[in-house]
């Protein structure tokens, strides 16, 4: 079991699936980087998307194999160019390996049987 008390800046709730099946299995790891990411960031993270089981997954047209599915990879709001470089930066400075830039979010996961290192624009 994992003490979510031990982050400052994340609640197991926004880490639960969005279908409402209730799945969340993040992994803490993951978290406590990302905790650290978001201290160097000094902004908020807007969890838009994070665990997904495998019917919501496919529903919203993620990848197969997504590392969503695998409770390693988070989408973070990033709407504006500002705070898109600021997270970015926080990501690449606490040692993230993977991060796809999409227009409103970014994608950051510790995906290792995926490529890395890969800093992506993704259309
Ligand atoms: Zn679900
Ligand atoms: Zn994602």
């Amino acid at each position: 079991m994992f003490d979510w008390s031990e982050f400052n800046y994340f609640k197991k709730e926004e880490f639960t699936c969005k279908c409402g099946c209730g799945l969340n299995n993040i992994d803490e790891n993951f978290v406590f980087c990302l905790d650290e990411a978001r201290d160097v960031a000094g902004i908020p993270f807007k969890i838009n998307s994070a665990c997904r089981c495998e019917s919501h997954n496919k529903k919203i047209g993620g990848v197969k194999d997504s590392a969503h599915v695998k409770g390693i990879a988070v989408d973070i709001s990033a709407r504006d160019d500002k705070s898109r470089f600021i997270i970015v930066s926080a990501l690449l400075a606490m040692g993230f390996k993977r991060v796809l830039l999409y227009d409103t979010f970014i994608h950051v996961d510790m995906d290792l049987t995926k490529v890395k290192p890969i800093l992506k624009i993704m259309k």
